[in-house]
C-alpha cells in the first residue's frame, strides 16, 4: 500500500482550494475528496500528477476522472448516508471511494476485467467493500436494482432506458450524454414509475460508454 504522507495531505488541501475556486461549494463532497488519497489510484511513477486537477491514463485506454468532474458528479448526486448507488465505469476505483466516503453503499461495474481486478484489490486494501463486477454496465446491474442513485462515469450517446428502469421513484441518474468529443452532464430524476425530470449541467469530455446501450467498442 502506498503511504499517505503530510506532503500528500498538503497537496490535497491545495486541490480542495482550487476546486472551491472553480465553484464547488458542497462541503461534504470537498471533505470526501480531501479524505481520499488519490495518488494511490495512479501508478507510482505519476505521483506528482495525482493532485493536479486533470484526468490521467490508468491503462486499457481509460482514465481516472479529473477531480473537478468527480466533485461535480458527486455534488449532483445529492448522496445521503446509506443510499444504494450504482456506478457504471469503476475505472481506477477513485470515484467509488469518494462515494463510499459520502456514506453510500456502492455497486460498481467495469467493462475491462484488468481494471476491475486492480480496483478491487486497491479498494479492499483501503478497507472499502463496494459490491464489484465486470461486464457491460450500459444496461445497469439488474440483479441489485432498484438504486437510489446511478452515476455513469463514461460518455453515452443517449440515456439508456435500463438505467431509468433500475432507479427507484425519487432516484437520480447522473450521466454525460453527447458525441465522442463532448457531452452534457444530465441529471435525471425519476418523478414517478413512468415519468422523469431532466436538467443539464455544462460540457464535459469523458471516455465513451461502450456496450449494448452505449457506443460500439473499438476493435483493437
Ligand atoms: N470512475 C472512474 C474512476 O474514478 O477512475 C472513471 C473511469 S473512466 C473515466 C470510465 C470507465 O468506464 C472506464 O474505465 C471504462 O472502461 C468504463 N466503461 C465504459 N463503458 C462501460 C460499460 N458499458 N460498462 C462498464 N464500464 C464501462
Amino acid at each position: 500500500m502506498v503511504e499517505d504522507s503530510y506532503l500528500h495531505k498538503g497537496l490535497r488541501k491545495k486541490l480542495i482550494k482550487s476546486l472551491r475556486e472553480k465553484g464547488i461549494k458542497n462541503e461534504r463532497v470537498l471533505e470526501a475528496i480531501e479524505l481520499i488519497p488519490r495518488h494511490i489510484f495512479l501508478d507510482n511513477a505519476f505521483l506528482e500528477h495525482a493532485y493536479q486537477d486533470k484526468a490521467f491514463p490508468i491503462g486499457e485506454g481509460q482514465t481516472i476522472s479529473q477531480p473537478y468532474t468527480v466533485a461535480v458528479q458527486s455534488d449532483l448526486l445529492e448522496i445521503q448516508p446509506g443510499m444504494k448507488v450504482l456506478e457504471i465505469g469503476t475505472g481506477s476505483g477513485y470515484q467509488c471511494s469518494v462515494l463510499i466516503a459520502l456514506g453510500a453503499k456502492v455497486y460498481t461495474i467495469e467493462y475491462h476485467k484488468p481494471l476491475h481486478l486492480k480496483a478491487q484489490s486497491l479498494l479492499s486494501a483501503m478497507g472499502m467493500k463496494p459490491v464489484m463486477t465486470y461486464g457491460d454496465g450500459s444496461e445497469g446491474w439488474l440483479e441489485h436494482a432498484p438504486y437510489d442513485r446511478i452515476i455513469a462515469t463514461a460518455g453515452a450517446p443517449f440515456v439508456p432506458q435500463s438505467l431509468i428502469d433500475q432507479l427507484s421513484v425519487g432516484g437520480i441518474l447522473i450521466i454525460p450524454v453527447g458525441d465522442k468529443n463532448t457531452q452534457k452532464m444530465l441529471r435525471i430524476q425519476k418523478t414517478g414509475p413512468t415519468t422523469i425530470r431532466q436538467e443539464t449541467f455544462g460540457d464535459f469530455r469523458f471516455v465513451p460508454l461502450v456496450g449494448k446501450e452505449g457506443w460500439t467498442p473499438k476493435l483493437t
